[in-house]
């Protein structure tokens, strides 16, 4: 409060004598009208209701004016639904109606590219023409054009020429709710009309006035004097810090009884991290700046079925739409397990896959891969607007979501903005794709937006602009994203009109802009309690200064600075342990090799990854990399050698031949395009060459191949070894010699044969081939000149001896409830799908 005790606004509305009640009521008095013929226009909707709250409270007796907005006065005076050509105020319509009016002008084919841009020009000048009347827009749209096209003389700028001229004829054409209120009709009703005056001048509010001459009374809502309340500053480190202080000033206002509590919005993003704080407190900000309609779930929704029934979708954006809905959830579970297995990243290439498969097994999966199929099919070909919306409808009853948009109140909005649930036959349109389809329907979201209803009680916390403050008591104000950014002094003046053509057209100066943005900072820090909040650096890092409003109260020496909000807390340290848990009760029946190196490296990631058989998702969308290239290279290898095995050749060329079979089949097998084979395209003729020299060496040494990929197999007491082997061949002397294939360095590879106990691969393979005798190697399959080369583990006979006691032992170990600890060493942690679970980062900060 001030020092008088009395809010600002409330000494705006009610102090005795000066009061705009008072005077609005001395007025009507003086002239002898009766109140109920007396309209007062206020400067935004939210006023209509204080207005007359202050009116009441005033206790001014019998009847009471009719507070009122121009809008809202033209609703009442009389219905009104554009027709023909008018302009709606409907991005949906007035898109269509743009793209209409364009291909008149010659332009039809830019018509969706530009439509976009003459309805943004037509609701520039909209407010201009309605405040003329009707019979004078023709008079007014030739001053409009002279004045416009002052500022387009070069041959450049042709086409944005055209574009004004389009939208000034349309919006001269256009009839207007409003203009019921521009009649004689309405002027004998209403006795005196009363002017709120706000920041700014309103074209069609003076117009009124105009036309009610002496009738009309302005009477300003702006006051230009009273004591400043106490304005505090706070600064934030980054945008995260902002919303954090901001939220804890709204609610330390709340908690000290200055509610309700004014929240301006200055940054859509700061806003809703704010108000999300708030609301995981319990205190839901009422917002009356709205919802952009794009940003909600049910937008989300609508917008992931127009992505997924592109030609070209992702596997990633069909999965996205299907998971939005509940009665296909098994399906899609099943689905998705499918898709990152496969690591099929295109749709349309994962169908065929799977319509290509015979295993009995898939026979689930090709009919619903079918029916997606079928209803992306609802949606894929061109077609007249009018065309499009019952497709959508159609789309969204077919997949389940129709009825639950309809229920929920941004998804009736969501349909209602796109007039889905309406008769689409009202909007007609040109032939648009499924991509241009798309585009309307994004412009048409971006555009609307939604209040959600308060739920009837007073809200504690409004979210509001800015300008809105004008009249309002709250208890106390907070504005974050004071910065030069978010708050200029001297807002930017919206479209792309000169000094000149705003002056000359009657659009709003940035002089004028500017006046309006400081008085509304005035009125704001006029309010009992005032926090501003702003921030030393946005997300990115750049340094932001505080805004040159902010400035100007510093250097006046007229701001405190305020004490951070939020409260300490006293947290008990909890140093994160290290965890040692049994895996006694989740005995494995089957090992491979690589689960026992699990064990070996990390007794925990065994423990999570094996026995709780926890798994990351993979990437569907990710870059196919190396290890794609490897995972390809050994299926054309093992193409290639079965082949030649049935067609032994040792002619270069034939066998060259096979290899390019082989290798058409793997990225047959693999899903993978022509664009995404491409990364290995380079290097494959190098990596061939350089194979099949070795393969000629190997088998002059006298090797011969045996299997490919076999499975294999091997009981050890109540375990089973199991594994798939890269290749098996024979040495002359009739003994296994198992190879292991790798893509990685040379150096990598000698690595692995150094210490033979350490390697759990080849020892491991060894157990699994029957033969007390075995030889084991690497086969490095290198790009580099050094080409293919075979790396053997000498002692792996010894190794796979040592391998099966240690693992003997160690299963003993875990079935007797051995703890298994993280043990959190070197590489192996790098790349660990468990580090989330076993905590690492947090053991060894509190280490
Ligand atoms: S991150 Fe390291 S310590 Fe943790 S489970 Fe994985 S390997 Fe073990």
């Amino acid at each position: 409060m001030t020092s008088s005790g009395i809010h600002p606004s409330l000494t705006l509305w009610r102090a005795p004598g000066t009061g705009v009640v008072a005077r609005i009521a001395e007025v009507l008095g003086a002239r002898g009208v009766h109140a109920a013929r007396a309209v007062v226009l206020v400067p935004y909707a939210q006023l209509m209701n204080v207005a007359r709250e202050m009116w009441a409270l005033d206790g001014q007796a019998g009847f009471v004016p009719r507070f009122e907005t121009t809008r809202n006065w033209a609703r009442s005076a009389g219905g009104f639904l554009p027709t023909g050509y008018d302009l709606a105020f409907d991005m949906a319509r007035d898109l269509v109606m743009a793209q209409s009016l364009l291909s008149q002008a010659g332009l039809g084919a830019e018509r969706l590219a530009l439509a976009g841009r003459v309805v943004e020009l037509a609701l520039q000048l909209a407010p201009l023409a309605a405040a003329e009347l009707p019979k004078e827009r023709d008079a007014w749209a030739r001053r409009a054009t002279r004045a416009a096209e002052a500022g387009y003389e070069s041959q450049w700028l042709d086409t944005e020429r055209a574009l004004v001229r389009i939208a000034i004829v349309w919006t001269a054409t256009s009839s207007y709710a409003t203009d019921v209120l521009l009649t004689e009709a309405v002027r004998s009703q209403v006795d005196a009309l009363v002017v709120l005056d706000g920041f700014q001048a309103d074209p069609l509010t003076r117009k009124l006035a105009a036309l009610w001459g002496e009738h009309a009374l302005h009477l300003p809502l702006v006051a230009t004097q009273g004591p400043p309340g106490t304005a505090a500053i706070h600064e934030a480190a980054d945008p995260e810090d902002e919303a954090d202080q901001a939220a804890a000033c709204v609610l330390r206002h709340l908690a000290e009884g200055r509610a309700p509590v004014a929240l301006v919005a200055t940054d859509r993003a700061l806003t809703r991290r704010i108000s999300a704080q708030l609301a995981a407190q319990g205190v839901a900000p009422h917002d009356e700046t709205g919802w952009k309609l794009s940003t909600t779930r049910a937008a989300a929704t609508l917008m992931s079925a127009l992505r997924a029934c592109a030609h070209d979708a992702s596997s990633d954006q069909v999965l996205d739409w299907l998971k939005g809905s509940d009665a296909e959830a098994v399906a899609v579970q099943f689905l998705e397990a499918r898709l990152r297995r496969d690591g099929q990243r295109d749709w349309l290439t994962f169908c065929a896959h799977v319509a290509r498969s015979e295993r009995p097994q898939d026979a689930a999966l090709q009919s619903f891969c079918e029916a997606v199929e079928g209803r992306r099919a609802l949606l894929m070909k061109a077609r007249p607007l009018e065309e499009w919306l019952p497709a959508l409808r159609k789309l969204l009853q077919a997949d389940g979501r129709w009825d639950a948009l309809s229920a929920d109140l941004a998804g009736a909005n969501v349909l209602s903005a796109l007039w889905l649930d309406d008769d689409a036959a009202e909007i007609a349109g040109g032939r648009h794709t499924l991509a241009e389809f798309s585009a309307w329907v994004r412009d048409v979201l971006e555009a609307a937006s939604f209040v959600p209803p308060t739920g009837g009680q007073a809200p504690r916390v409004v979210v509001l602009p800015l300008h809105q403050l004008l009249g309002r008591v709250f208890g106390s104000v907070v504005i974050p994203g004071c910065d030069d950014r978010r708050l200029p002094a001297s807002p930017e003046p919206p479209g792309n009109w000169s000094t000149a053509q705003r002056a000359e057209l009657g659009l709003p100066s940035r002089l004028s802009l500017e006046t309006a943005q400081r008085a509304a900072w005035a009125t704001a820090l006029r309010n009992p309690f005032c926090e501003l909040l702003w921030r030393r650096a946005d997300a990115t890092g750049e340094p932001v200064r505080p805004s040159p409003l902010v400035q100007a109260l510093q250097l006046d020496g007229a701001l405190a600075v305020g004490t951070d909000p939020r409260v300490a807390r006293e947290v008990p340290l909890r140093p994160t342990q290290r965890p040692l848990p049994s895996g006694a009760l989740l005995p494995l029946q089957s090992v491979s090799a690589t689960v026992y190196e699990d064990l070996r490296r990390c007794p925990y990631r065994f423990f999570a990854l094996r026995q709780l058989a926890l798994r990351s998702a993979d990437e569907l969308d990710a870059e196919v990399d190396k290890r794609d290239f490897g995972n390809w290279l050994h299926a054309v290898l093992g193409h290639f050698h079965e082949a030649l095995q049935a067609a032994p050749s040792g002619d270069p060329e034939a066998r060259f031949d096979l290899m390019a079979d082989a290798a058409r089949a793997a990225t047959r097998a693999f899903g993978l395009s022509q664009a995404e084979f491409l990364p290995f395209a380079a290097a494959w003729p190098a990596v061939r060459d350089g194979y099949l020299a070795w393969l000629a060496g190997h088998e002059a040494d006298g090797m011969a191949f045996e299997e490919a990929e076999p499975w294999k197999e091997q009981a050890l007491g109540a375990l089973r070894l199991v594994g798939r082997l890269d290749r098996i061949d024979r040495t002359p002397e009739g003994q296994a010699f198992v190879i292991d294939y790798k893509t990685e360095s040379a150096a990598t590879t000698r690595e692995r044969i150094k210490e033979p106990t350490e390697d759990t691969q080849l020892a491991f393979y060894a157990a699994l081939v029957a033969d007390d005798t075995v030889r084991a190697a690497y086969v490095n399959v290198g790009e580099k000149s050094s080409g293919t080369q075979t790396f053997e583990q000498t002692e792996v006979v010894d190794a796979r001896d040592a391998l099966v006691a240690g693992l003997i032992d160690d299963f003993t170990r875990i079935a007797e409830g051995a703890a298994l600890p993280a043990l959190g060493e070197g590489m192996v942690c790098e790349h660990c799908a468990a580090r989330g679970l076993c905590r690492k980062d947090f053991w060894e900060m509190s280490a």
